[in-house]
């Protein structure tokens, strides 16, 4: 319902305000830094380029399997700094260390995205101990301490966006991913919880749940006939999506256009929850 004015004058203002306080800027991520977890690789490359694309430079914790070059020479070539730190978010004080490394190199931060994750597959009834450690390790407990590094800087500076990477296993039980699913239903969890807490503090904390993209992540499913016909018959938009089909939807989430988006998770999947 919209709101009521009961002067003629408070119905002036409030055009005023409609007209003034709205322009594309808001969409810009110019000044800003962000810390892109996993961020040379996959959909996190394509959230790294196109939040360098819209002005912010970029801070990269990666994994050191890959080259840097790649990303580095895109980001560059748009005009954007980019820096890079090899780490294993999973190992005790590096979330941290990442974070305090961020501000040191690049003067502050103002959007974290935590993407690094990966996925173990197998049947819940051979189901190893050890994928279960892994996976709960880098797709959960590295969300939570890098949240919570961050939060401690933005709750200071008044301001801040954190954009955690779920997944349809976010909302889904899936097959043979026991471990991938509890981690992006916490994932869910911990958006909300951090989104109820540092929404005081002018901070936003969201989830993107991506649908089915192709990614190395995912080579695997797609190279599977019957599951790869199973899974698109379920898209309505009929195809996998490629990583920059996500890249709009990080940088709107980074940006002031989206100031008042707080505890959402987003799905981006053609459609595929709704089937
Ligand atoms: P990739 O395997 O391409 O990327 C995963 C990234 O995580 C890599 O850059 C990897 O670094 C990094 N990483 C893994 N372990 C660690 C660690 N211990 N410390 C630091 N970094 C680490 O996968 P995607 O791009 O497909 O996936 C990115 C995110 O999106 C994941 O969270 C995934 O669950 C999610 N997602 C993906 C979907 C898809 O269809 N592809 C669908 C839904 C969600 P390095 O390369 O150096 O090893």
């Amino acid at each position: 319902m919209s709101e009521i004015h009961e002067t003629e004058k408070e119905i002036k203002q409030h055009e005023e305000e409609l007209k003034n306080n709205f322009s594309m800027d808001k969409f810009s991520l110019k000044g800003k830094v962000a810390v892109i977890t996993g961020g040379n690789t996959g959909l996190g490359q394509g959230y790294a380029i196109a939040m360098a694309k819209a002005g912010a430079d970029i801070f990269i914790p990666t994994f050191g399997k890959k080259e840097w070059k790649n990303t580095q020479e895109i980001i560059e070539s748009v005009g954007q700094k980019v820096e890079f730190l090899d780490c294993d978010l999973t190992k005790p004080g590096e979330p941290e260390k990442v974070i305090e490394e961020a501000i040191a190199r690049m003067g502050h931060i103002d959007i974290l995205v935590n993407n690094a994750g990966m996925i173990k597959r197998n049947p819940i009834l051979e189901s190893k101990d050890e994928d279960w450690d892994k996976v709960i390790a880098i797709n959960l407990s590295a969300v939570y301490h890098m949240s919570l590094a961050a939060s401690k800087v933005f709750a200071k500076q008044n301001s801040g966006r954190i954009i955690n990477i779920g997944s349809m296993l976010s909302f889904q039980g899936g097959k043979f991913i026991p471990s991938y699913t509890a981690s992006k239903h916490g994932v869910a969890g911990l958006t909300k919880a951090f989104a109820s807490e540092m929404g005081a503090y002018n901070v936003t904390v969201n989830a993107i749940a991506p649908g089915y993209i192709k990614t190395e992540n995912t080579a695997p499913i797609r190279a599977q006939k019957e599951r790869n016909e199973e899974i698109l018959s379920r898209i309505p938009m009929g195809h996998w999506a490629d990583p920059y089909e996500l890249m709009g939807p990080a940088v709107f989430l980074a940006s002031d256009a989206a100031a008042y988006i707080n505890g959402a998770i987003i799905p981006v999947d053609g459609g595929y929850l709704v089937r």
